[in-house]
Formats: structure tokens, sequence, C-alpha cells
């Protein structure tokens, strides 16, 4: 059938917003046809995904609208009349991802790379940080949590912040919902009893998360996830077409991420990003979220950060921040509360 409706409809999206491939000007011609779906679709979605073409808007408002960005989050100051805010954090993954990974992955030497990061990464991170008097969160998987309990009670004896991030690092997406929040629930357990103190936020394993992910972490009564990238600044989530969760997000981003340029993968593309280069990408997001007053928001990983050769990153970029002047430095938890009542 010919949806003549639909194709007026879309004219008339197009003129006011802009579909993909049409320009302001190309606006004027909105007679001639354009690419759109022309047909009724044959069967439930999930029996065409390999057809995105024929996807209809309900269809694709509803995914888009799943889990979405909200109201910005962004404080006129921060705590102490701060003008912006430091929120490091740090993936403790070490070997647990790549105890995840299969039997293939199982190899001594393949664990050991990872081991490195609770033998030199940790200590070295966390002397930086106690030189310099900041704290940060830590995400930690709970099978990791199990195997580092000394390290544990060692970042939240020094004042940092405990988060979770799964059960044993394997993407949400690849759970069912019964079994995403089952581990999501004994993983909150095992953080609490390990660490002795309450666990209120979240981060997913590689950033996979399910559809459900973020309803979970609602029925959980966490304060917030810091998983997405909608934003630069801090928002609140909404789900299922716009239904508030409550949780604040405390956004992350690939390009704030150290293992993007520094990790090694023999079978992927190396040589890896200096770090030279890797400070400058850094130093650049601090100075921008610092001019507009908002948070700088960065994610390490022990095993990834905590090399000789790259370890003064981390002390280069908190010198620089208390050099600008009025740098808060908080916890995630911190930052998502304050934003919560603040902005
Ligand atoms: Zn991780």
């Amino acid at each position: 059938m010919i949806r003549r409706s639909f194709l007026r409809a879309m004219g008339a999206t197009a003129a006011a917003g802009g579909i993909a491939g049409m320009s302001q000007a190309a606006a004027g011609e909105r007679d001639r046809p354009f690419v759109g779906y022309f047909e009724e679709p044959d069967g439930p979605l999930e029996d065409r995904l390999d057809r995105p073409w024929e996807m209809t808007e309900d269809e694709w408002n509803s995914i888009l609208g799943r889990v979405r960005a909200g109201r910005r989050l962004k404080p006129s100051s921060w705590p102490g009349g701060a003008r912006f805010a430091v929120a490091l954090s740090f993936d403790t993954d070490h070997d647990i991802a790549t105890l995840a990974g299969g039997a293939a992955s199982h190899a001594p030497g393949r664990l050991a790379m990872g081991d490195r990061g609770r033998r030199v990464g940790v200590p070295r991170v966390l002397d930086v940080l106690a030189r310099h008097d900041v704290p940060a969160s830590f995400y930690i998987p709970a099978v990791g949590a199990l195997v580092d309990r000394e390290d544990v009670r060692r970042m939240v004896g020094e004042g940092h912040e405990i988060g979770l991030h799964g059960w044993i690092h394997y993407p949400n997406n690849r759970l069912d919902r019964a079994t995403e929040r089952e581990k999501l629930l004994r993983a909150r357990e095992v953080l609490e009893k390990v660490s002795g103190t309450e666990v209120v936020g979240h981060r997913s394993a590689n950033f996979d998360m399910s559809p459900y992910t973020i309803e979970l972490v609602m029925e959980m009564g966490l304060e917030y996830d810091s998983s997405m990238m909608a934003d630069d600044s801090c928002y609140e989530l909404l789900i299922d077409g716009g239904k508030e969760t409550g949780v604040i997000e405390v956004p992350v981003e690939w390009v704030r991420d150290d293992a993007v340029y520094l990790s090694f993968n023999r079978a992927g593309a190396r040589p890896y990003t200096s770090p030279e280069d890797v400070y400058n990408i850094f130093r650049r997001e601090l100075e921008e979220a610092a001019a507009e007053g908002d948070v700088f928001e960065l994610l390490m990983h022990p095993h990834v950060i905590g090399y000789r050769s790259r370890v003064w990153i981390i002390d280069q970029i908190i010198r620089d921040a208390k050099a600008m002047g009025g740098a808060w430095f908080g916890t995630h938890a911190q930052v998502a509360r304050w934003v919560r009542d603040n902005a």
C-alpha cells in the first residue's frame, strides 16, 4: 500500500527539522519524492532488523526513546564556590575482562598483562592521588573486588569511591534481563561487603548496555550512572519515551578514555598514540570544561595508565587543574549529588 499521508508528513518534517539528506534548499522541492519507506512493513520489527529501511516512525521513536538524555544539569557553581569540577575515575579491570574472554584468553601471559594493573598500576595511581589529596571513583567488577579485597579497602581508606562495574566484566547487552538483574544485585552485594561502603553508582563494562540496564539501575535505587555520552554536562536519564528515572548521568566519552589511545592489542592497530598526545587531548578537554564552568570527567585504567612512561599524565592533569584556579575535585557520586541538588 502506498502511504501518501505518511509522505506528506515526511515532507512537513523535512521542512521543519531536516531529514538526513534534505538540505534547507531542497525543502523547496518538496514535491520531489525522496527515499523513505513506501510499503506497509511486513511482520514484526524483530523479523526485519536486517532491513532497517522498513522501520516505521513509531518503531524508530520507540528505539530512540528507550533511554534518552533529559534535562542538562549544569550548576552555576560547584561546592565551595568553585568554578569547575574535576571527576577522575579508574575502571579497575586488570585481568578480569580477559578472564571473561573465553578459553583462549586464559593463557597465563595474557592474564599477566592485566595482573600488572594490581601489582604496579593501582599503587602508582593511588600514590599520585594521595600526593595531591584528590578523591577519585574506582569502578570494579565484583569478581575483581573478590580477588583484590585489600586494594578495595585501601581505596576506601584513602577517601575514594567504589562503583559497580558488572559481575565479571561481561557485556550487559549479551545477557537476558533476568541474568543482568541478578548479576547487578549480586555485584552490589559483593562490593558493599568488601568495601564496607554504600555503592550508589554504576558504570557498564565497555559501556555495553542492554535496553534494560538503566531501568535496573533505577530499580536498584542507585543515584547515578556513568556509561553514556550524550552530553559533556551531567544530565537526567529518561526511559520509555520520556519517563523520569531520577538517575543522574555523569557522562563518559571515548575521547577522555586512556584505553582508546594507549591499549595494546596485537590483533588490532598499533602503534598507539604517544603519551604526550594523550595528555594534550585531556588537557584541552580540561581547559574547555573549566572555561564553561562544567565538569571535566576523565576515565582511566590502572593497567593502562600505570606505566612509568604514562602515570605522569594524571599528575600533570591534576597540577594543571589546580593551577587554573577554582577547581573542585569530587567523586562521581559527589558530582551527581551536587548537580541533582544545585542545577
Ligand atoms: Zn572496564
